[in-house]
């Protein structure tokens, strides 16, 4: 392997992104929900910027992803401390090593990715 990185490692420094990740989603969500407290309904149409709702579906849908890559990951880990890691649990062929290092997380090769 070329990688100074073993899979647990590498796992772990991707999990520790995804839940800075999160956090910084919580607290826009946070100050999302702050300032649209302190509007009334006619502010929902900001002349100059997105509206807040679809700022809010924006936020929705990114935490959503960090939420499944969590899953994703944990999937990994557990995949790793049984022996399978790196095989693609769809057809069992292994996983490119490019991918894994860009994805740490994966467990389905290319081709079996939707
Ligand atoms: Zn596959």
């Amino acid at each position: 392997m070329a990688s100074p990185r073993s899979r647990a490692e590498s796992i772990d420094a991707r999990r520790r992104e995804v839940h800075e990740q999160l956090a910084n989603v919580e607290l826009e969500l946070t100050a999302l929900r702050r300032t649209r407290e302190g509007l009334s309904d006619d502010d929902e149409h900001d002349p100059d910027g997105v509206p807040l709702s679809a700022q809010w579906s924006r936020l929705e849908g990114l935490k959503q992803m960090k939420l499944e890559a969590l899953a994703a990951i944990h999937e990994a880990e557990a995949r790793l401390a049984r022996g399978e890691d790196g095989r693609c649990r769809v057809c069992g062929r292994p996983i490119a090593s490019a991918r894994l290092a860009a994805r740490p997380e994966a467990t389905t090769c290319i081709d079996c990715t939707p």
